[in-house]
């Protein structure tokens, strides 16, 4: 069965989330007003006191278990589940389908202190995505607890990746990328991992159609501290989910557009073939993820180092910085010098433009990306401006 993804999309999506900037306080009356059934739950607290709730739905024999925002500032697919929750919600025939063939058991926020603060950590500073075998924060525990009791046969483990990452060395941003983690350092495939492999192929199939050449497949080293390769390793497959950099979507609301579309997939595959061929190589034909980008680039720039110029590049990178519960992107100088093998979201090209500033007439890493081209062109947080 073919449907118009993205007409579900705007059917369904959820207008009240919008931008990165996703907290508790925007989901809860969302989650109460979806608790139709008894389908929310409160299933532990975080550091701060703060409640980790489950949205479970669906009758069916297989058994999903999603979790976003374990990094608290990685809330696209935070959008894209709640975006897909409502189609469950919506009465159509998918619904009817989808509620009869699974149970979702849903934890959109698993680190709401993380949310709150804007942070990758929690309120501990802890990595959660690296306490799977210490167990040693609240967080950790509840996600791994959840895991055992609803014995699941999936795991989608949701997450945000940053805007450095291409797709192999194409010059195409990183828009969505997949992973089926490791079970043991070998980095062997067992049936469990080969069902997470072919279940990322099929996802890639769908999604090339939208985004050619934009998706693409992380790294596969083993690290049994990271929650993915842990429940791998338990025998469950688990497909890593990374929403990236869509060009000009900063906000990444487009980016929600494809997890939404990679999730209805999976549902579907899963559901409608249960065939096991292997699909290895083509999970292998997508190109690897790559760190090649900065925010921006600028390129042919003349600087003057007292009294000797030089020709040469400089990049720029934002920084998202949380300032009175508002997310700011504030561009900083990252590099100098040699960027032949990295691409910019945007580039300019200054053909040999004299560099200034308001400081000292040269860049200098980790300063406002602030400064003109020839006394006239200025650029105000990387953005040339006039
Ligand atoms: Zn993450």
């Amino acid at each position: 069965m073919t449907m118009n993804l993205e007409q579900l999309f705007d059917e369904n999506k959820e207008q009240s989330l919008y931008g990165r900037y996703i907290t508790l306080d925007s989901i809860e009356s969302l989650l109460n007003k979806l608790n139709t059934n008894n389908q929310l739950e409160i299933i532990g607290k975080s550091v701060l006191d703060k409640p980790i709730y489950k949205y479970q739905i669906g009758a069916g024999k297989i058994k999903i278990l999603l979790w976003s925002q374990m990094h608290g500032n990685e809330s696209t697919t935070t959008k894209g589940l709640f975006d897909f929750i409502n189609v469950l919600h919506n009465g159509s025939e998918l619904a009817k389908e989808l509620l009869e063939a699974f149970t979702f058991c849903c934890i959109p926020m698993l680190n709401p202190d993380g949310a709150k603060l804007y942070t990758r950590a929690n309120a501990n500073k802890v990595d959660l995505n690296r306490d799977s075998q210490d167990l040693s924060q609240p967080e950790s525990r509840v996600l791994r607890a959840t895991f055992e009791n609803f014995k699941p046969d999936f795991c989608f483990n949701l997450h945000d990746q940053r805007t450095i990452f291409g797709v192999a060395d194409s010059g195409k941003p990183a828009t969505v990328s997949f992973l089926a983690p490791a079970y043991n350092e070998a980095r062997e495939i067992n049936d469990s991992r080969l069902k997470a492999i072919n279940l990322i192929a099929g996802i890639n199939e769908v999604l090339q159609r939208y985004i050619p050449g934009q998706i693409g497949r992380f790294d596969d080293s083993f690290n049994i501290n990271c929650i993915g390769d842990t429940f791998q390793y338990l025998g469950v497959p688990t497909v890593l989910f990374e929403a990236g950099h869509f060009p000009n979507d900063y906000d990444r609301e487009e980016t929600r557009k494809y997890i939404f579309m990679a999730l209805i997939s999976s549902f579907k595959i899963i559901n409608e073939n249960d065939i096991v061929i292997s699909k290895f190589d083509n999970y292998l034909s997508i190109p690897q993820n790559k760190v090649v980008f900065y925010d921006f680039i600028y390129k042919n720039i003349k600087i003057n180092y007292d009294g000797i110029e030089i020709i040469t590049n400089f990049a720029s990178q934002y920084k998202e910085e949380l300032i009175e519960n508002q997310v700011y992107f504030n561009a900083y100088i990252a590099k100098i010098g040699e960027l032949d093998d990295y691409f910019g979201h945007l580039e300019y090209d200054g053909n040999n433009a004299l560099y200034s500033d308001n400081h000292k007439n040269v860049p200098e890493l980790d300063q406002k990306a602030d400064f003109y081209l020839k006394n006239i062109t200025k650029f105000v947080n990387g953005l040339m401006i006039s």
